[in-house]
């Protein structure tokens, strides 16, 4: 089953930015529109109107194109609650518990900070699509700039309940270096060895290793992984609190080059 139709739009050096229409009713959304030029660009290549702007966080890389792109579409910006001051132009602030749809589809919104204090993330269930901004990546995730380990394994652990089979959009190409720390950290892990191939020959086509899914990252991604005896192990942190083996494994890649 196909209900969105997704185009990513490459922005800057390593943003995506996606461009979702809901098949059903040709309701067009953007997520973090990084930049207003791309985006209108391509939309105008697909020949999509947008009605609907989704941020995840109010980082500039994700919001920059807000006003713009709202002045040329008079579409509705739709942001977090808990940083609304720092989303241009938004018209609906939301926050866990609330839903959003795009036409026939709706989304969660989930809660998670850690990468910003007030980030969230959009689950649109029915498409089997999670939109994660800068909290989860492939084989990643997002550094800890105003908050805490303990709200960021958290807020990962919301987005490792979701079903297996979901597509996982993050906004940055971030996965060869990912992988690179996920392999010195994880050395045994045979699922990553075989994800890394994958990996690298994508890279060299230069094709996108976005969207990821909860199923791959939940056997390869260190981040989702602090949990699990194995990968303690790795981390000669065996029997430890698993917040503390997500803080040391996020601390080790802040430092790792
Ligand atoms: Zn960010
Ligand atoms: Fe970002």
């Amino acid at each position: 089953m196909t209900a969105f139709d997704i185009h990513l739009v490459p922005c800057f050096t390593d943003n995506y930015v996606p461009l979702v229409r809901d098949m059903a009713t040709g309701t067009v959304a953007i997520v973090d529109p990084a930049d207003a030029g791309a985006v209108s660009a391509a939309l105008d290549a697909l020949g999509w109107r947008p009605s609907i702007i989704l941020n995840t966080h109010h980082h500039p890389d994700h919001v920059g194109g807000n006003l713009e792109l709202k002045a040329k579409y008079g579409l509705t910006v739709i942001g977090p609650r808990n940083e609304a001051a720092r989303i241009p132009g938004i018209d609906r602030p939301v926050g866990e518990g609330d839903s959003v749809a795009i036409g026939g589809q709706t989304g969660a919104v989930l809660d998670v900070p850690g990468h910003t204090a007030g980030h969230v993330a959009y689950w649109f269930e029915g498409a089997e699509v999670v939109f994660v901004g800068d909290t989860l990546f492939a084989a990643g995730c997002g550094r800890l700039f105003e908050g805490t380990p303990e709200q960021m394994w958290h807020s990962l652990n919301k987005l490792a309940d979701l079903p297996g089979n979901t597509l996982v959009y993050c906004a940055h190409e971030y996965t060869e270096s990912n992988m690179r720390f996920a392999l010195a950290v994880d050395p045994e892990n045979a699922a990553l060895r075989v994800r890394d191939v994958s990996v690298r020959a994508a890279r060299r086509h230069d094709e996108p290793t976005v969207p990821t899914t909860i199923a791959v990252e939940l056997a390869t991604n260190p981040f989702l992984r602090a949990d699990k005896p194995d990968f303690a192990r790795a981390m000669r942190m065996s029997g430890e609190d698993p917040v503390a083996i997500f803080a040391a494994t996020r601390k080790a890649k802040d430092n790792f080059r």
